[in-house]
């Protein structure tokens, strides 16, 4: 089985291309941050917990995320699979070395797909997302935009803003990025697992760069 990691600050395109990635490979594609706005809608204290915490952009509790993640991946019997949003932090990514192996993953990849603050800033103040099939629009990039700004092309549900995808919420969220985040790249760099690929592009362009690289371990 392949693992895909993502080392991107926020709205880097994380999304977008998992779901090309999976389009053509059958992977499966999971998000941390789907899952945690899945568990926020519960009723319960964890629920306000995780709202509170993604509201004020700040990161969810290493122990929480990995029970929502093991159980996640335990349930897929796939060739492979993409992590969008985790690991987010060294104590993270050394959690994850323990489900590697358990997990009988023979080849992990990490792509880091380097955006500069400003044009993943343009990217958030512009995401759309369906409400039912979580599909991310974006109506500042003319190739992400959709039909029509309040509903899905592909489901017709309405389309929504996230609720931290605010300045403010943002530049908290690229600040915990560099800080928390980006040390990864060292991290799996030494591991030699690691690609860096141009963020500044357009999703096709993005795409063909990490498909390069995808081909060589599928092929
Ligand atoms: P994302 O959808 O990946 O942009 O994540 C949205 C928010 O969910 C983040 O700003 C964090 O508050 C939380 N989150 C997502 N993934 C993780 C993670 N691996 N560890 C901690 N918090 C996370």
């Amino acid at each position: 089985m392949i693992g895909i990691i993502f080392i991107a600050p926020p709205a880097a395109g994380k999304g977008t291309q998992s779901d090309m990635i999976c389009q053509k490979y059958g992977f499966i594609h999971v998000s941390t941050g789907d899952l945690l706005r899945e568990a926020s809608k519960q009723d319960n204290l964890e629920a306000l917990y995780i709202q509170e915490e993604m509201e004020a952009g700040k990161l969810i509790d290493d122990g929480l995320i990995m029970d929502l993640l093991i159980n996640k991946l335990s349930i897929i019997n796939n060739s492979g699979f993409i992590l969008d949003g985790f690991p987010r932090n060294l104590s993270q990514a050394h959690m994850f070395e323990e489900t590697i192996n358990k997990l009988n993953i023979k080849q992990l990849l990490v792509f880091y797909i380097d955006v500069p603050f400003d044009v993943a800033l343009k990217r958030t103040l512009g995401r759309l997302i369906c409400s039912k099939c979580n599909h991310v629009y974006n109506s500042s990039i003319k190739d992400l935009m959709p039909a029509s700004l309040y509903h899905c092309d592909d489901c017709k549900s309405p389309l929504s803003k996230r609720i931290d995808d605010t300045e403010d919420t943002f530049t908290k969220r690229f600040n915990f990025y560099i800080s928390e985040t980006k040390p990864l790249v060292d991290y799996y760099s030494k591991q030699g697992v690691l690609y860096r690929v141009d963020g500044n592009k357009d999703k096709n362009n993005i795409f063909m760069q990490i498909d390069g690289i995808l081909n060589r371990y599928l092929s």
